[in-house]
């Protein structure tokens, strides 16, 4: 619509005051997703991996960046990806699907097999996209509490759902799913979603059950483990019936050129990524242990790149103060189960240092 500026400045629509359709009743629910991003020195508030893609395989991929005829669509069906994916992990391309992020694929599943009449199973606290995409599908999202240290609710494996979303490491609390677990929810016959966006910094995945459940689907990303967030590629896993109902609801051209190229060759170079994962993983315990020591936080261990922090003074002052020292953390106001908790990336040792550090001298201040 056309905007004429107003006096003071204002921006005035031509035509305002026209009525228009409201918006449908599960939008209207919704608030937009705000990762609580701002612009600062130190920023562990979203999982990111603190380290850019190898300098020769960025330049790679810039190279290749010429090659691609930009007017015209990227391949629909990312065969390229998909195969060196499958080649990755010992499936085939029929076992991949591709999308604009792990989250665009947890839509495609909801849209595949959620919608009216459907539930989907969370388990609080997780992460918070697969209640706000079901809500969006028309699926009923039955939300399960974990118990106080964050494990699942003993015995819910008969009584699944039509989906069930288990985060193995759980996003925001770092621990991890049983095997036995995941079969027994494999076992209901549910649709059984293992995100293991995180799976990388952690020594456990289900993709072992591929072979043994048709009913398994293992999402993944390249945004954490593989350094890509900004490019936007996740993938899933799982029996080809699956993948194929996928490709049905997904948008023609959802993963752009560039992107299907640059993670097409971190797959092929994914071993290039294990000194950066081991570092993350000996930084996690580093900043578990230095954490816990201090009084007033209690620390939960962590499989992925992130710790759960808990605080005995109100976090939100922590993390104002943190936010204030430049450094950039997670905190999860008003979120059942994870009441005066923070969450923090692993970031470089040096960033790990500094939040270290500024927790230290709060923690002094109280006193
Ligand atoms: N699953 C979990 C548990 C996540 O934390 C995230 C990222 N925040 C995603 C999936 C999706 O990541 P992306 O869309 O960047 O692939």
């Amino acid at each position: 619509m056309a905007k004429t500026r107003g006096e003071g400045g204002r921006a005035k629509a031509e035509g305002a005051g026209r009525r228009f359709p409201a918006p449908r009743e599960a939008v209207n629910r919704l608030n937009a997703y705000d990762p609580g991003h701002y612009k600062v020195e130190i920023n562990l508030s979203a999982n990111e991996n603190p380290y850019d893609l190898p300098a020769d395989l960025k330049a790679r991929i810039t190279a290749a960046a010429l090659d691609i005829p930009f007017n015209r669509y990227p391949d629909p069906l990312a065969l390229d990806l998909r195969a060196a994916i499958a080649r990755g992990y010992g499936l085939k391309t029929a076992n991949v699907a591709i999308g604009n992020g792990g989250d665009e694929l947890l839509l495609a599943l909801l849209l595949a097999y959620g919608g009216p009449g459907r539930t989907a199973v969370t388990f609080e606290p997780t992460f918070v996209m697969y209640a706000i995409l079901s809500e969006l599908t028309g699926t009923a999202c039955l939300k399960r509490a974990r118990d106080t240290e964050f494990a699942l609710p003993q015995g819910t494996g008969a009584a699944a759902g039509d989906i069930v979303f288990i985060c193995s490491p759980n996003n925001p609390t770092g621990n991890l799913v049983a095997e036995e677990e995941v079969v027994g929810f494999l076992d209901s016959g549910a649709l059984v979603v293992v995100d293991e966006a995180y799976g990388e910094f952690s020594d456990r995945s289900a993709l072992g059950l591929l072979g043994d459940y048709p009913n398994l689907v293992v999402l993944k990303t390249f945004s954490k483990a593989f350094s890509l967030a900004g490019l936007r590629v996740g993938f899933v896993l799982g029996a080809p019936e699956i993948i194929a109902n996928i490709l049905k609801v997904k948008l023609p051209y959802n993963v752009n050129a560039l992107s299907q190229a640059a993670a097409t060759l971190i797959i092929e170079n994914k071993r290039r990524f294990e000194a950066a994962i081991d570092e993350i993983r000996a930084e996690r315990q580093r900043l578990t242990e230095a954490v816990g020591r201090i009084d007033g936080l209690t620390t939960y261990p962590s499989a992925a790149n992130f710790v759960l922090v808990k605080s005995a003074a109100p976090a939100a002052d922590l993390w104002r103060n943190l936010l204030e020292r430049g450094i950039l953390v997670r905190y999860f106001e008003r979120t059942p189960g994870l009441a005066d908790c923070l969450r923090l990336t692993i970031g470089t040792p040096a960033e790990n240092d500094a939040v270290i550090g500024a927790l230290k001298e709060l923690s002094a201040s109280e006193e």
